[in-house]
C-alpha cells in the first residue's frame, strides 16, 4: 500500500510537516499550495528536502475553477494553470488536483467541460504532467464522483484522470458500488478521510471535522474495498482538515495517519474473498483486564489501602521479592507497587499515586506484540531477572503500560509472583464486586482521537457515539471504546475548557491518565450498605436530583428513597436500568465507581452532570 498524506493535515511549518511525514513511515506527501506559498525557499528547495527524507511528492493541490468558464475567465484559468505547471516542474510533482468548479460563473455546459478537460490534458502532457479531477461535494454543477468519472471518461485524454475522495463521495451517500464502473488506470489518486456523521453544511463539515479512517462514522472500509477490487494500486493519501489536528503534534498526527491507513488495509484484508492477504496479526482479542496496577509510595499505599479495604478489597498477598501488594475481590485484582525504584517509582514521582499499568488478558501474546509493532505502537520490554516472569506489553495512555497476559496463564503468574497468601483475614466487608466494568481515561482534547485510534486499531474495539457532558465550568467530550464482547470498556474524556474537572485533572496530573475505575456488582444496594459500614467516603448527591428522578422516570417512591439513602444515581433506557455510586477521589486524583447493570449498555451520561457538579462542590478539608 503506497501511503501518502497531505501537508494540510498537519500542524507546523512545511519543513516540520515533511519531517513528521517521513518519520511516521509514509512514502509520499501531497503539497498543499498554502504550505508552499508560505515556505521561504523555492519549490526546488522543497523538492530537495522531500528527496532527502525519501518522500515522493505525490500531488500538488488544489487548483480551482477551470472547467466551463466563460471568457475571459477561461483563458485566465488556463494561464494560471500554466504557471502551476512551472511550479510543479520545479517541485517534482507529477500530478495536480483540479477541483470541480464552484465559481458562480461556471456554465452548466457539459460538452464545454469535456473540451476544457481535453485541452488541459494536452497542455499537461506537453509538460509531462497529469491532472486529476475531483468532484467536490459542493461543486456547482459537478458534485458527484459518478459525474466526474463520466467527464474524465468522455474527455478521454491520457493526462486526465480521476481523483476520488472518501469525504466527497460518502458525505453525499453515493453508493460505493458505483466505483466498480471506474477503470483503474484512469484513477490517478485516492484521498482518504473519515468524518463523524453531522447534519451540517458540507463545506464546514469537510473543513473542520474530517478525521482519520476509523475515527468517524463513514463507511470508509467498504469504499476502500471497492477501490481495491477494480485493481487500483496507486497512492492512498490522507487529506484531513481537522481543527484538533491543526493544534496537535505533527509527529503524533502523522503516526496516527500512517497507523489508520495500515489498519484500513488490514480491515479490507480480513473481509470475505478479500483481494489480498493480511500483512499483520489480527486485532488483539481481549475481553478482560487481569489487573490494574497503582504506583504509590509507602505513605500513599497506606491511604490507598484504607480506601481499597473500604471498597471491600482484601490484601491477599505480597510479591515474593518486591514491595508490591495484591488486593483482590471477586475477579478483580488491584496491585499496589511501592518499589523504591523502577517504572512504577518514576511514575509515582511524576504523577503521584495513580494507575501506572493495566494487564489485558489476550488470546495470543506474540500476535498482540506483532500487531502493535506493525501499527507502530511502541513496545514495552523490560530486563527480566532469573526466575522472573516477563509481562510484555505496549505504551498506553499517558505513558502507562499495557501488559499482555496469555489467557489461561494468569493463575500461574499470580502463584509464581505472589506465592504466600497473607494469614490475616479481610479487615472489611466485601461489597460483592465481581469485575472491572469500565476504566475512565482523561486526556487533552488534542490527543483524544489519537487514543481512540489506538484502541480501535490495536484491539479492534468499537466506539460509542460521542456525548458532550456539561461540567460546571465547561464542556467535556466523552466517548467509550468497547471490546467486541464488551468485556473491556474504556471511556475517553477530554475537554477544551481549561477549568473543567477533566482539564484540571490533566494539568495537576501532568498528563493523561486513569481518572476513575468502575467496578461491577450484582446488587448495588447491598454494595452501598457494605461500603457505608466500611466507612467509604461517598460522593453526596443533592436531594433535588432524586425529586427529578421520581418525576422523570415515574419510579416507585420507595425505590427513590433507597437510592437517596445511598447516594445512588439511576438511569434507564426503557427496560434496561443502571445504578451507580461514586467514592470521593483518592489523593484528589482517582475515584471509584460502583455500578449495577440490568441489561443497560451505556455509562449514565445523563448523570455525569450531577456527578461533576457534586465533585466541583466538594472541597477537601485543608491538610
Ligand atoms: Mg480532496
Ligand atoms: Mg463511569
Amino acid at each position: 500500500m503506497k501511503r501518502s498524506i497531505a501537508t494540510v493535515s498537519l500542524s507546523g511549518t512545511l519543513e516540520q510537516k515533511l519531517a513528521a511525514v517521513a518519520a511516521a513511515g509514509f512514502q509520499g506527501v501531497e503539497i498543499f499550495e498554502t504550505d508552499l506559498i508560505t515556505f521561504p525557499g523555492r519549490p526546488r528547495d522543497v523538492a530537495a528536502i522531500a528527496a532527502d527524507l525519501g518522500l515522493a511528492i505525490t500531488l500538488f493541490q488544489p487548483f480551482r475553477d477551470l472547467e466551463a468558464m466563460p471568457e475571459p475567465q477561461r483563458s485566465r484559468a488556463f494561464e494560471r494553470m500554466e504557471r502551476k505547471f512551472d511550479v510543479m516542474a520545479e517541485l517534482g510533482a507529477p500530478l495536480i488536483l483540479l477541483c470541480s468548479n464552484c465559481s458562480p460563473l461556471a456554465l452548466p455546459d457539459r460538452p464545454r467541460m469535456i473540451d476544457d478537460l481535453r485541452e488541459l490534458g494536452g497542455r499537461a502532457a506537453a509538460r509531462g504532467m497529469r491532472v486529476g479531477y475531483e468532484a467536490l461535494a459542493w461543486g456547482l454543477h459537478v458534485n458527484d464522483h459518478r459525474e466526474a468519472w463520466a467527464l474524465v471518461r468522455d474527455a478521454d485524454h491520457p493526462a486526465i484522470g480521476l481523483i476520488l475522495d472518501t469525504f466527497h463521495s460518502l458525505s453525499r451517500r453515493i453508493p460505493s458500488t458505483s466505483i466498480g464502473d471506474i477503470r483503474a488506470e484512469k484513477l490517478f489518486l485516492v484521498q482518504v478521510a473519515d468524518a463523524p456523521l453531522l447534519d451540517m453544511d458540507l463545506l464546514q463539515w469537510s473543513r473542520h471535522f474530517r478525521c482519520m479512517p476509523g475515527q468517524g462514522d463513514l463507511a470508509v472500509t467498504d469504499w476502500a474495498e471497492a477501490i481495491w477490487r477494480i485493481g487500483y494500486d496507486g497512492w492512498w493519501s490522507l487529506e484531513i482538515f481537522n481543527d484538533r489536528f491543526r493544534s496537535g503534534s505533527a509527529s503524533g498526527i502523522a503516526q496516527d495517519g500512517n497507523r489508520s491507513l495500515l489498519a484500513l488495509r488490514d480491515a479490507v484484508s480480513r473481509r470475505p474473498r478479500s483481494p489480498f492477504a493480511p500483512q499483520m496479526p489480527p486485532p488483539v482479542a481481549s475481553e478482560r483486564m487481569a489487573f490494574i496496577e497503582f504506583a504509590a509510595s509507602h505513605q500513599e499505599a497506606a491511604a490507598l489501602g484504607q480506601m481499597l479495604a473500604a471498597l471491600g478489597f482484601h490484601a491477599m498477598a505480597g510479591h515474593r521479592r518486591k514491595d508490591v501488594m495484591r488486593w483482590r475481590q471477586g475477579d478483580i485484582n488491584i496491585v499496589v507497587n511501592s518499589e523504591p525504584e523502577g517504572f512504577a517509582h518514576s511514575f509515582d514521582i511524576m504523577h503521584g499515586a495513580s494507575v501506572c499499568a493495566i494487564g489485558f488478558v489476550v488470546d495470543d501474546v506474540a500476535g498482540a506484540l506483532g500487531r502493535a509493532r506493525a501499527l507502530g505502537v511502541p513496545l514495552f520490554e523490560q530486563a527480566v531477572g532469573p526466575d522472573e516472569i516477563e509481562l510484555p506489553g505496549v505504551r498506553g495512555v499517558g505513558g502507562t503500560l499495557l501488559h499482555f497476559i496469555a489467557s489461561g496463564r494468569e493463575e500461574a503468574v499470580w502463584a509464581h509472583e505472589f506465592p504466600q497468601p497473607l494469614p490475616d483475614p479481610p479487615t472489611s466487608l466485601s461489597l460483592g464486586l465481581t469485575h472491572i466494568d469500565h476504566v475512565a481515561q482523561t486526556m487533552t482534547h488534542e490527543e483524544f482521537l489519537s487514543w481512540q485510534l489506538f484502541y480501535l486499531t490495536l484491539f479492534g474495539m468499537t466506539k460509542t457515539p460521542q456525548v458532550d457532558i456539561a461540567d460546571t465550568l465547561g464542556l467535556v467530550h466523552s466517548q467509550a471504546v468497547e471490546s467486541p464482547g464488551k468485556g473491556i470498556r474504556i471511556t475517553l474524556n477530554g475537554s477544551q475548557s481549561g477549568q473543567t474537572l477533566s482539564s484540571r485533572f490533566v494539568q495537576h496530573y501532568f498528563g493523561a491518565g486513569v481518572q476513575h475505575i468502575a467496578f461491577a456488582c450484582p446488587d448495588v444496594f447491598a454494595a452501598a450498605a457494605a461500603a457505608q459500614a466500611n466507612g467509604l467516603d461517598l460522593l453526596p448527591i443533592p436531594p433535588n436530583y432524586y425529586d427529578d428522578l421520581e418525576a422523570r422516570f415515574g419510579l416507585d417512591p420507595t425505590l427513590v428513597d433507597r437510592l437517596r439513602a445511598h447516594n445512588i444515581l439511576y438511569d434507564s433506557d426503557g427496560e434496561a436500568e443502571y445504578f451507580q455510586l461514586y467514592s470521593r477521589a483518592f489523593a484528589r486524583r482517582v475515584f471509584f465507581e460502583i455500578v449495577e447493570r440490568r441489561a443497560y449498555q451505556g455509562y449514565g451520561a445523563a448523570n455525569a452532570v450531577v456527578r461533576l457538579a457534586a465533585q466541583a462542590r466538594f472541597k477537601p478539608p485543608a491538610a
